[in-house]
């Protein structure tokens, strides 16, 4: 009997390690022997640690298992798939996971992340192969008719951006993935890399036989020291099947990948202070031009995308573009793996095509908040996002349909606070963090951001026409920070401070008409 338990962090810090060991002690004294995987997770957070069972009908899970409950799973039978309070049914027919589109997280959770046959048995390498077979220049061609955009964060057309470093000429190129997935209520890169880290070494593999680079680097968040320690695994485990190296796949074709940790600073998420970083220098934004795919790592041409992005390409290349292409709405193509957090009953990961409301998300998904109170404010898009109030609930998530109401879909993420949040603390933490993270170079944000605390300050402890006064003082500022900044940080701080001032005035002790 084969049982899987997730080494993904977000079942470790519940204690997935522990059960793995109660299992194993269990199984000891009763002279059973199982075969014991370690999955990623399948993104249903509220259920770790989800152990599955492998039974003639399917994967049976069971969760929350917690270690002490163990004893009494064998007693049930739980190696048949028997019946248990924490019993799920078949884990491929829940719900949650039947109704996505589980494109780019086709493997997580499913398969044993270090295992190269799970993964080609699953559908791995084909894309790669695929690639190698024809021209770098249909390769490149096939990225840009998905349509697939950057998932970092700017949506920039990753095809675009491949294109450019392919036609540019240089001694040396490279394939850079952002992996420093620092904003707040977003995790869906650290569980590829920790649950499917393959589809990220094809991606990359691809990006550099398509583009002439030769060296990748994965520049990964300091805090995610278990997803630094599998990629490394899973590069070794590459480089000697032949996938990574001098002759990729045999095909005379050279490229390899180094795994390097970051410093923690959010800054580095922001590509060119990402590139200073990997350079060894300290984090700091590059003005542009010139842009990273002309003059990028060391000067050189270099193809820098985020995880989900390059995760995203295998499937293109082996299902083809206009199989990606014809999920989502608008020119958001593909899918999108969102990830829910915050005040919510069901959090974790879903992944689905663009064009999916944030209702939908909150009631169908997370099944509202935890606390069992009203939903007040949801931020989309890590902490410079903007907070969406109950009446922009049903825009279709859609990169253009957000920018036209002045949030970001971002990389994802979707943090929710139930009717006790106050958003003038919520507002002025915004800044709190830009003063924190700014890497200084420019006033607007640097200054702004430390000023931007204290009228915040202002507008909360004064009245009457005193508090109107710094109401004009915080949208001046923010226009200041939104137009002057050299770069997102500073330049979309304003995000959720100006739209908590704008749908939640009250919580600055104002009138509506005060806000404006
Ligand atoms: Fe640095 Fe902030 Fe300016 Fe970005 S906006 S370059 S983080 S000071």
């Amino acid at each position: 009997t084969t049982l899987y338990v997730p080494r993904d962090s977000a079942a470790l810090a519940v204690g997935a390690d522990e059960v793995a060991a109660a299992i194993e002690r269990e199984t000891a004294a009763r002279g059973l022997s199982v075969r014991l995987v370690r999955n990623g997770s399948r993104g249903m957070l509220w259920l770790e640690t989800l152990v599955e069972v492998q039974t003639s009908r399917g994967r049976v899970g069971y969760g929350p298992v917690a270690p002490e409950d163990v004893p009494a799973l064998f007693e049930a039978g739980w190696l048949q798939g028997g019946a248990h309070a924490l019993a799920l049914g078949v884990v491929d027919e829940l719900p949650w996971l039947q109704r996505q589109q589980r494109l780019t997280f086709a493997r997580v959770g499913l398969t044993d992340p270090l295992s190269l046959a799970d993964y080609e048995a699953h559908g791995g390498l084909l894309g790669l192969r695929r690639a190698l077979a024809m021209p770098a220049t249909e390769v490149v061609q096939q990225v840009t008719d998905s349509g697939l955009r950057g998932r970092g964060g700017a949506a920039f057309p990753a095809g675009i951006k491949w294109k450019t470093v392919a036609a540019a000429a240089a001694s040396h190129k490279y394939v850079v993935c952002n992996a420093d997935e620092g904003d707040s209520g977003t995790f869906s890169d650290r569980m590829v890399m920790e649950g499917d880290p393959f589809v990220l070494v094809e991606g990359m593999t691809i990006a550099g036989i398509s583009t002439g680079a030769t060296r990748g680097y994965i520049y990964v968040r300091s805090e995610y020291p278990f997803a630094v320690r599998t990629l490394r695994e899973a590069v070794d485990i590459a480089r000697t099947a032949g996938i990574l190296g001098p002759d990729v796949l045999g095909s005379g074709r050279a490229f390899d990948i180094e795994v390097r940790m970051a410093a923690g600073a959010y800054v580095c998420g922001e590509e060119t202070a990402l590139l200073e970083s990997l350079e060894g220098k300290r984090g700091i934004v590059r003005a542009k031009p010139p842009i990273p795919a002309l003059s990028g790592l060391f000067g050189q041409p270099t193809v820098i995308n985020n995880v989900i992005t390059f995760a995203s390409v295998p499937i293109i290349l082996a299902r083809g573009a206009a199989f990606y292409r014809d999920y989502g709405v608008g020119r958001s193509h593909g899918t999108l793996p969102i990830q829910i957090a915050g005040n919510v009953r069901r959090g974790g990961l879903v992944e689905l095509a663009f064009g999916v409301t944030l209702r939908e998300l909150l009631v169908d998904w997370a099944g509202g908040t935890v606390s069992g109170r009203p939903v007040k404010a949801v931020q989309v898009g890590g902490p410079l996002g903007a907070y969406v109030p109950e009446s922009k609930w049903d825009v279709p998530l859609d990169y253009e349909a957000y920018a036209a109401m002045g949030a970001v879909v971002g990389h994802g993420g979707i943090v929710v606070h139930d009717d006790t949040a106050d958003l003038s603390r919520l507002a002025r933490y915004a800044m709190e963090f830009c003063a924190i993270e700014s890497c200084g170079k420019c006033t607007p944000c640097r200054i702004g951001s430390t000023r931007g605390v204290e009228v915040i300050d202002r507008i909360t402890a004064r009245a009457g026409t005193a508090k109107a006064e710094q109401v004009e003082l915080l949208r001046d500022l923010c226009d200041t920070m939104l137009a002057g900044s050299l770069c997102a940080m500073g330049g979309m701080t304003p995000y959720p401070v100006l739209s908590a001032l704008d749908h939640y005035p009250e919580d600055f002790g104002l009138q509506p008409a005060d806000a404006a």
